[in-house]
Order: structure tokens, then C-alpha cells, then sequence
């Protein structure tokens, strides 16, 4: 043998290299003891397979080999240490995102749920007396001075609040909805299901397009607990359709001294033409029409923390604070402060475009989004390189989460399209998963032919080039074709 084979250190040795106490003093002794075990493991594996000692390591000093595995094992710790909820850059063109977390939360309310998790704070304590408060006093006043309701409290997320709706006013007893309306919500929501678990039997009234009021008189009996309304949210039936209003279901359910419950899904406070937008019926309208109790979200069009509200009659709302399923979908302190400070917004409707970020997404003028693509062209072009063309195009982003479905919002980005003509989808897929593999990863949307980057959503453009000066799809324009 011309080299001796490396021996390899022991763990005492790295953890008192300079790397190995550098390490250790970040990660603390065990997490580094244990990552120089298994970076040793390795070692030995690769000494077994005799790929060690005709490496440069060959020559180095038995300090500077430990030393190097401590540098390995500090390596593995960082990337472990990388956090599973990642930040990404939402370029997808759909403002509220499901899989990317909905709404992004105003500064105030970052603001407020930061100082709420950094103190203790009377969430349950009235300051007044000194005795037991109620959490959803919190929020109740500000909810029914901007929805005109009578009372309200709020739960884990909409999901929740109509599960608890239909349990305390519905258990055992008959939940009257059009077949039109049962519908499943992404993420195995479906409503016959939660009616199921709710503990409430379905009478599916009407037909899949079309259902009179005829239909909800029939239905209504001894047995009828609530009539349910839901926003069909994700879809929409066109063409020879017929659905009852609420307005008027409500005075024929009503005659018979049945409830109403109103599932807006997504819950806008807001006339949404202000805004350019198309209109959506509001939680204010719902009430207006009469919905004795009006259930909806708080992180989609509303633009908050993750929420679930009941809304309405002051008699119905207690009895759903009443039961004992309250417990177990009640808001924590952290979101009830982000939720107190967000609805805070709303009081000024003039400055709410300006202040939430998902209103403000959503009314960012197309020649704004434009002139962003124009401007960020030139840079892209150059750190994504000579293999690909980029072009500003027309893009139409959508709000998501289930509002104004088949309503695209007229927007712009950049198109990313590899310029030879074969293997296009693969350049592609292998483009997109370069730029989900950034520190922090951008997310387009791949179409035909490119991968499109709607910069409806992009508010830090200096973010966006930092990220894309990091994007490693070099070896495309090399790599051999597949057969
Ligand atoms: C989104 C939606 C839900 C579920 O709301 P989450 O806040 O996601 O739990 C329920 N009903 C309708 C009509 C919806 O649009």
C-alpha cells in the first residue's frame, strides 16, 4: 500500500476539534454528538466499500480529518434545523391559497398575535372585576358593530362553526339543505358528512340545478331542526338553475318557527366593487336577508388568522357557546389578537385596500402587476439563462378558496419557457423543483409550454431576485436527453 488508510477519529476527537466546539456550542452536546456518530457511521461505511484511503483526506492530519467531520456533522444539523413550515413566494396567481396558508395577516395583526404570545395576557379574565372573563368578549362587540349581528362567538376555523351549529341546534333532528348545496370543499370537507357527525339527518331537498321554494315547505315538519344555506364556494351550477334566496327562505321557514342557517363559506364584510372586484353577497346581506345564525371564515376573504365566526341571533349563539364542543374548537390567545386587530381594520374602509394585504392583492390594478413583470424581465432573463426565453405575458389570477369561482382577475407575470423544442416538459418540471428547492422557494404555475410566475401576489421584488440569483438549473442545457 502506497497510503496509509485513514484511522478514523473518535467522537471525543471531533467534539474537541475547533469545529466540533463551535458545533457544539450551537447545537448543544447532544444533538452534536449524536450527528458526529452518525457522520462517522458514514465514514466506516464508505472505509468498508474501500473508498477512503486513496482520498485527499489520505494526507491530511488526523486533527484535520476530525476537524472536517465535525464541518459534515454541523452540515447535517443545519439542514435539519431548516423549519418543515417553510416561507414561500406565492407566484401561483391564486391570491388565497389553500396550500399556501390563505390570507397573509395585516402588519397590525402580526403585531398584535406577537405581543399576545410574548406576555400573558386576560383572555378569560374581566380587568373590571377581577373575575372570570369570556374569551370570545374579545372580538364579540367588533363583530356585531361591523355586521350589524346580534351576538357572536368564534371557533377553529368554518369548518368548525358549522359543525358546532348543526350539533347544538340540530342533534337528532332534521337539517333541511338543497341538493344543490351539498358540496364538498377541498380537503375532505363534504357536508353530508360533517351533518352526519354533527349528529343531525340530511333532507336533501330539490334537484342538482333547480330548487323551489315548493320544495323547502314540503320538507319542513315536526322533525326539522334548521334549514341550511350554503354558498356553493368551488363551484357553480349554470344554465337552467333555480335556487331559493335566503330572503325568502327565511319566511318560509320562519312561518313554521324553523331557524335558518346561512354557510357563507367565505364571508366578506366588504362591498367587493369598491374594489373592482365583482360583488359578493356579505355577512351584513345575509343578516340583512334575515339568516337567523351566518357562518364563515376568517381567512379568506376577510383576510385574517384561521377562524371559524357564528353570527346572529343572541338565543342560538349562546347555545352553541354552550356546548361542551365549544371546548374543543375555541380560538387561541395568539389568533384572537390577530383576529381583534384585523376586524379593527374594517373600521376604516377607506385605508383597508392599503392595510390587508389580501384585499390589497386582490385590488392591485393589472398595469401596477405589469409594470412590476416589465421590470423584473431583464434580471430573470439573466439568472435563469441562456436556455430559456422569458417574456412578460397576461395572466388571470384567481382569489381562491372557494369565492367568486369562475371570477379571474386580469393580471400579469412572466412566462419561463426553455427555447429548444424537445423535452420541453421535463426542462420545465426540472425548472420549477430548481426554483421549489431555493432557500425560499418560489411557486409558479407551470402551463403549457412555461412556467408562469403571476406577480399579482409579489409585493418584495428585491426578495424575488435574491432567491432567483440562487436558482441552479445550469446542467439542463448539457444534460443528455432520456430515451
Ligand atoms: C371554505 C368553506 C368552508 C370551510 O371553511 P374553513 O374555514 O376552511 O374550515 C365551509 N363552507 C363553505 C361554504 C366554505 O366555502
Amino acid at each position: 500500500m502506497s497510503k496509509p488508510a485513514i484511522t478514523i477519529p473518535s467522537v471525543d476527537e471531533v467534539l474537541r476539534s475547533s469545529a466540533g466546539s463551535a458545533v457544539s456550542a450551537r447545537f448543544g452536546h447532544s444533538a452534536t454528538t449524536a450527528a458526529i456518530r452518525s457522520a462517522l457511521d458514514d465514514l466506516r461505511a464508505l472505509a468498508r466499500g474501500g473508498r477512503v484511503g486513496s482520498q485527499p483526506g489520505g494526507d491530511a492530519t488526523r486533527a484535520e480529518v476530525a476537524n472536517g467531520i465535525a464541518i459534515k456533522a454541523g452540515e447535517n444539523l443545519d439542514a435539519a434545523d431548516v423549519p418543515r413550515l417553510r416561507r414561500v413566494i406565492n407566484l401561483t396567481g391564486t391570491v388565497l391559497h389553500t396550500n399556501l396558508g390563505r390570507a397573509v395577516l395585516a402588519e397590525a395583526a402580526i403585531t398584535a398575535a406577537v405581543a399576545a404570545m410574548r406576555a400573558p395576557a386576560a383572555l378569560e379574565y374581566d380587568l373590571a372585576t377581577g373575575g372570570r372573563g369570556e374569551r370570545d368578549d374579545i372580538v364579540r362587540g367588533l363583530i356585531c358593530e361591523l355586521t350589524g349581528a346580534e351576538s357572536a362567538i368564534v371557533v377553529n376555523n368554518n369548518a368548525a362553526a358549522v359543525l358546532l351549529v348543526l350539533n347544538t341546534l340540530a342533534l337528532g333532528r332534521e337539517s333541511i339543505v338543497s341538493r344543490g348545496e351539498l358540496i364538498e370543499i377541498g380537503g375532505a370537507f363534504r357536508m353530508p358528512d360533517i351533518m352526519a357527525r354533527a349528529g343531525t339527518r340530511l333532507r336533501e331537498v330539490g334537484t342538482t340545478n333547480r330548487t323551489h321554494p315548493k320544495d323547502y315547505a314540503g320538507a319542513l315538519g315536526p322533525d326539522t331542526a334548521l334549514v341550511l344555506k350554503v354558498h356553493t364556494s368551488n363551484y357553480v351550477v349554470q344554465g337552467f338553475t333555480k335556487e331559493v334566496g335566503t330572503d325568502e327562505l327565511v319566511s318560509i321557514a320562519h312561518a313554521k318557527g324553523v331557524p335558518v342557517v346561512d354557510d357563507l363559506g367565505s364571508g366578506t364584510l366588504v362591498d367587493l366593487s369598491v374594489y373592482g372586484l365583482k360583488r359578493e353577497r356579505t355577512v351584513q346581506d345575509a343578516l340583512a336577508d334575515g339568516a337567523d345564525l351566518v357562518t364563515f371564515s376568517g381567512d379568506k376573504l376577510l383576510g385574517g388568522p384561521q377562524t371559524g365566526f357564528i353570527v346572529g341571533r343572541k338565543d342560538l349563539v349562546e347555545a352553541c357557546a354552550r356546548n361542551p364542543i365549544k371546548r374543543a374548537v375555541r380560538l387561541d390567545k395568539v389568533r384572537l389578537a390577530a383576529l381583534e386587530a384585523t376586524l379593527k381594520l374594517y373600521r376604516d374602509p377607506d385605508s383597508l385596500a392599503a392595510k390587508l394585504p389580501t384585499l390589497r392583492a386582490l385590488a392591485r390594478p393589472a398595469a401596477e402587476i405589469r409594470a412590476s413583470a416589465e421590470r423584473l424581465k431583464p434580471q430573470v432573463e439573466a439568472v435563469v439563462g441562456a436556455a430559456f426565453e422569458v417574456a412578460v405575458c397576461d395572466c388571470a389570477s384567481q382569489i381562491g378558496s372557494g369565492a367568486l369561482p369562475l371570477e379571474t382577475l386580469p393580471s400579469a407575470g412572466l412566462s419561463i419557457a426553455p427555447k429548444g423544442r424537445k423535452h420541453i416538459g421535463r426542462q420545465l418540471d426540472a425548472l420549477a423543483a430548481a426554483m421549489r428547492r431555493l432557500p425560499v422557494p418560489v411557486i409558479g404555475r407551470l402551463e403549457k409550454g412555461g412556467l408562469v410566475l403571476d406577480l399579482r401576489c409579489l409585493e418584495d421584488e428585491a426578495l424575488l431576485l435574491s432567491q432567483l440569483g440562487k436558482v441552479a438549473i445550469g446542467p439542463l442545457e448539457t444534460e443528455e436527453p432520456v430515451a
